[in-house]
């Protein structure tokens, strides 16, 4: 049987939530919009979705909307955000260099229509601090937008300080949680954040669905024109049977936070512990705080999408960069912004666990890297010439 270790990428739907997509495809199928009792009954459905995503996340249930990822969601928030910002004459934004391309496209977007933003550094350990968001705050920023956990490295920022100076300086602030809803208990009104975006099938639930939140008083701008759902703030039938599926596998990985967070993170600090054994490794981003499952390693000397194929051959499936850059031959954004040289960045692996793990997972997937790491550098001129002292090593 493969080994799956690339959560962070997507997750397998748990049975809790496929099984409450089922009946909303035949059974209680009707239009929310509808005002017949099997539109009602849709609807019903729809708002008991709606109070258990805003209850996992601190939230009411009315600043809730339900969009059809995380992308949709980061759009969403910082096209609002920064709309408001405009109608007051502000036109700064604070964000990361190594946010999600939801995020950074949307921001190279507004910068093309006149915004300016600044790219706070994430430093070597993948972290920005709540006082470098402050100074780079200004009198015409309009919004802080800084992932909640990096999708590669695992980082996890100061979400509650950076909320708390937003506050007190009167920007909103924007997070895209989509790594950490489920994996790491968020409460939105304790965090001061205004917005927060969330993706299904990151945390179990099924792809195409997740949703924003935003603390009441924001008004919402519509992406998407057309029909009043959602309140009139996105357009379109409701994909009920996902956001069913959603909300059952956001209220299960709610409900299990705890013992999760404890069985992950001990198979991941045994993963780092093995793979740290291998010569000239280094773990990417800091060790802590870092999201469960997250264990990212570059290697010297060798290319990661070798390194990736051939441990798909012995059955493990993993990832190199993002999914959405693997494929192009550019190093991931994310660790240029860690400040890994080019060479060193093209070596990289990341093995995203979950709770379906087990310990002889992470015994067979460290000696399967050991193994692959050691055939690659065999094969490659690079490692070579670092072993003939014709270069210097990067990594000690
Ligand atoms: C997966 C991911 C997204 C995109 O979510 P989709 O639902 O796939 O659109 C955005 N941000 C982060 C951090 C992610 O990991």
């Amino acid at each position: 049987m493969a080994i799956y270790a690339d959560n962070a990428a997507t997750t397998r739907m748990s049975d809790t939530a496929v099984k409450a997509m089922l009946p909303y495809m035949q059974e209680v199928f009707g239009n929310p919009s509808s005002l017949h009792t099997a539109g009602q009954t849709a609807k019903e459905a729809l708002n008991s979705a709606r109070e258990t995503v805003a209850s996992c996340l601190g939230a009411e249930a009315k600043e809730i909307i339900f969009t059809s990822g995380g992308s949709e969601a980061d759009n969403q928030a910082i096209l609002t955000a920064t709309a408001i910002g405009a109608r007051k004459g502000k036109k700064h934004i604070i964000s990361t260099a190594f946010e999600h391309h939801a995020v950074l496209h949307t921001l190279q977007k507004l910068e093309k229509q006149g915004f300016e933003v600044t790219y706070l550094d994430v430093h070597e350990n993948g972290l920005v601090t709540a006082q470098e968001v402050s100074d780079a705050i200004r009198e015409d920023t309009c919004l802080v937008t800084i992932m909640y956990a990096n999708n590669e490295i695992g980082t996890i920022q100061p979400i509650a300080e950076i909320g708390a100076i937003c506050k007190e300086k009167g920007v909103l602030f924007h997070t895209d949680a989509v790594q950490a809803v489920g994996h790491l208990h968020i409460d939105v009104k304790a965090q001061n954040i205004d917005m927060l975006s969330l993706s299904g099938h990151k945390f179990h639930g099924p792809k195409g669905v997740g949703a924003l939140y935003v603390r009441k008083g924001i008004l919402l701008m519509s992406l998407i024109e057309g029909g009043a759902q959602e309140r009139g703030k996105r357009a379109g039938t409701e994909n009920i049977p996902a956001i069913m599926g959603m909300a059952a596998a956001m209220k299960e990985a709610c409900d299990h936070l705890e013992e999760n967070h404890k069985y992950v993170s001990h198979l991941r600090d045994t993963l780092i512990g093995e793979l740290s054994k291998i010569p000239h490794c280094a773990l990417n981003g800091a060790k802590e705080p870092r999201l469960p499952g997250n264990v990212n390693f570059c290697f010297e000397g060798i290319e990661g999408e070798s390194l990736l194929l051939l441990l798909d051959d012995l059955g493990i499936c993993a990832s190199s960069g993002s999914a959405c850059t693997s494929g192009s031959l550019d190093p991931s954004h994310v660790l240029l912004a860690i400040g890994r040289p080019h060479e060193v960045a093209h070596g990289s692996l990341r093995l995203s666990l979950c709770e379906e793990n087990t310990m002889d997972e992470v015994m067979e997937m460290a000696k399967g890297v050991a193994d692959v790491v050691a055939l690659l550098r065999r094969m490659s001129p690079v490692w070579r010439d670092l072993q003939e002292g014709k270069r210097n090593y990067v990594i000690q």
